[in-house]
């Protein structure tokens, strides 16, 4: 047991497993001692949807940028430091008062890991991966988003090669913000497009709850 484990129960079986197979391969010359813990620290603390928040907000305030952003992602999205691990190749789907946008994989669950982080479950079910092309305002409206009947909704299914981030409108009441509150707004699902931003009330209400 190690000195960072203070509970009483041992290691789940998952966990035993997992260290079992990390000592095979490093005790076979297959893999360095230490690989493993970089790669989940990147996950951990590198990876997640407040990268995602960053470029969203970048965006929203700078018009330049906001160009960038829809004419090479790939590019812009590096420009603030995110790339690699399966956000190679990036598209940014962006949401109007005329089209809202919403991503997928339908085969698997391809996800921009650099901007979002690893996929929530839900997003690898196959419920959602069939359903959400098929009926994606239903399956919105479960998600608690009712897309108005005018505004088309456009589903993006990602693959190995491309991977898509929703840019959601700017909300309302926001003028003059600085990029670092605007971040704070942008959810994850925002980014996915089976939500929307937090509105500056939402996120004044979250924030005296925290
Ligand atoms: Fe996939």
């Amino acid at each position: 047991m190690t000195d960072e484990h203070h509970g009483t129960e041992p290691p789940s079986e998952a966990a035993l497993r997992i260290k079992a197979m990390e000592q095979v391969l490093i005790e076979k010359g297959l893999l360095e001692a230490g690989a493993v813990d970089t790669i989940v620290d990147i996950f951990e603390h590198q990876l997640g949807p407040k990268n995602g928040a960053r470029v969203v907000a970048r965006a929203w305030s700078d018009e330049a940028y906001h160009q960038r952003l829809m004419t090479d992602a790939t590019a812009a999205i590096l420009e603030l430091g995110y790339s690699g691990f399966d956000g190679e190749y990036m598209v940014v789907c962006e949401n109007t008062a005329e089209v809202h946008n919403v991503t997928v994989c339908t085969l698997c669950s391809c996800y921009p890991w650099p901007t979002l982080g690893l996929p929530p479950m839900w997003y690898k079910t196959a419920a959602y991966r069939s359903r959400v092309v098929i009926e994606p305002r239903e399956v919105l409206k479960e998600f608690g988003l009712t897309i108005a009947d005018d505004v088309e909704v456009r589903v993006w299914d990602s693959n190995n090669e491309l991977r898509y981030l929703v840019l959601p409108m700017r909300p309302a009441g926001t003028d003059g913000w600085s990029e670092e509150q605007l971040a704070k707004l942008v959810t994850r699902d925002s980014m996915i497009g089976t939500g929307l931003p937090l509105t500056p009330e939402q996120l004044a209400a979250q924030e005296a709850s925290a």
